[in-house]
């Protein structure tokens, strides 16, 4: 049976894009290793709309009940391939499944690069944080370390400055953000900054209380902070493609506004995408997006 489309994902792209897709009578697949994606695995979320304050799982939870409700249910299942075969998208799992679709929808989502010390996965959620937009205004009044020296931890530490007491931005070489955001840091007196320094521990007991750190002279130093962001990239799941779609430079899967790809009948949402702003209801909205103009194509066929 050849289905009208193919999700990959259940994050908050794929699922609304399923929701989306269901609702409008298509037949599908949602095939994803994991329900929730990184909204799964936060904390508290308190910037979705309508929902003042939620546990990442919870909100994850009642995307799922809501399409189990429409009679969908998430093959769970790791995507290993997806190629173009005429008219059809064939999408290939590790369990050996095989699905052909008249479209796909690519909502793969994308992990944050850690620093890999210990402490780092034992305080997440617990004053290690990896989204700033997110969890910035619950480190009010505390003293913080942004790790990273490209741009995202430059902006991630000026919005810092809106909150912490203290913030020190530990890079590993140089300061490498715009000149612009370099300049504002360098004359916040909130801000020091730290180059040339490795993290060596993040320490606490049950939430973060410091963050250790070496020089490349061999100078170690223990930093007493609350909370630690890590800002240093974020890497696109698009191994399973093989470079059948065209990303950019990060890897990001190119869209237009229609979310469509190079390819045609190829759709791609959410964080997966080289839309900037990486935040559920960014994906959301994205994912609803996508499963509108999969209708649209398949209509016209
Ligand atoms: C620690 C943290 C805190 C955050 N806090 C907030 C917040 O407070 N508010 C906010 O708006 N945003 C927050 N974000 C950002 C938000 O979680 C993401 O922007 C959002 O989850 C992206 O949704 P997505 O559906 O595009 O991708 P993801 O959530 O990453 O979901 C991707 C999905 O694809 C699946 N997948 C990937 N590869 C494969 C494969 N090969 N085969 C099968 N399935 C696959 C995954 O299992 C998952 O189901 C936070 C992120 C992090 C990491």
């Amino acid at each position: 049976m050849t289905l009208d489309t193919v999700v990959i994902g259940a994050g908050p792209a794929g699922m609304t894009a399923a929701l989306y897709a269901k609702r409008k009578g298509l037949t599908l697949a949602l095939i994803a290793d994991s329900v929730g994606g990184q909204m799964g695995t936060t904390g508290n979320i308190e910037n979705y709309p309508g929902v003042e304050g939620i546990l990442g799982k919870q909100l994850a939870l009642k995307m799922h009940d809501q399409l189990k409700k429409l009679d969908l249910e998430i093959t769970m299942d790791r995507v290993t391939g997806v190629e173009r075969i005429g008219d059809r998208i064939r999408t290939t799992t590790g369990n050996g499944k095989i699905f052909d679709s008249r479209t796909a929808i690519i909502a793969s989502g994308a992990h944050w690069r850690e620093i890999g010390v210990p402490g780092e996965k034992e305080f997440a959620n617990r004053g290690v944080s990896y989204c700033t937009t997110c969890d910035g205004p619950l480190f009010a009044d505390t003293d913080v370390a942004v790790v990273g020296g490209a741009n995202a931890a430059a902006e991630s530490v000026l919005e810092m400055t809106r909150f912490a007491t203290k913030i020190y931005m530990i890079v590993r070489s140089t300061l490498k953000a715009d000149q612009i955001l370099a300049d504002r840091i360098m004359s916040n007196p909130k801000v020091t900054v730290l180059q040339g320094y490795d993290v060596v521990k993040i320490t606490g007991t049950d939430f973060v209380e410091g963050i250790e750190i070496r020089s490349k002279a061999g100078e170690q130093k223990t930093l007493p902070v609350g909370g630690v962001f890590v800002e240093i990239g974020q890497d696109p799941n698009t191994a399973f493609l093989k470079g059948l779609v065209k990303t950019n430079e990060k890897g990001e899967i190119i869209i237009d506004e229609y979310c469509r790809t190079s390819v045609t009948g190829i759709y791609a949402c959410g964080d997966v995408t080289d839309v900037p702003q990486k935040q559920v209801i960014v994906a959301a909205g994205e994912g609803a997006k996508a499963a509108m103009d999969v209708y649209t194509y398949l209509s016209k066929l």
